[in-house]
């Protein structure tokens, strides 16, 4: 079935939302992708975080799951996250 592209979240499942950010970062290329010892302890930071929220940061608005994935991204505290 073809997914609606211009659905709201208020129409998504989550499924379907944790669905379409997985297969977002399967198709990063490589030379972007954060490698996965980066993206589990990036994970494992926002776990603690108290900016986390139902899978979104709270400072920057992202779904953590797809930033953590960008070799090139950042926590916006960085400075208290310096390994993100
Ligand atoms: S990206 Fe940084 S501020 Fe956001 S939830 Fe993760 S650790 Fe917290």
């Amino acid at each position: 079935m073809e997914k609606c592209k211009r659905c709201l979240l208020r129409e998504c499942s989550k499924e379907d939302i944790y669905e379409d950010i997985i297969t977002r970062i399967e198709k990063l290329p490589e030379k972007d992708k954060a490698d996965n010892d980066l993206y589990n302890s990036r994970i494992e930071i926002c776990r603690k975080c108290e900016q986390l929220l139902s899978g979104v940061c709270q400072k920057c608005g992202c779904y953590i799951e797809f930033r953590a994935a960008f070799k090139s991204q950042h926590c916006p505290l960085t400075k208290a996250n310096k390994k993100w």
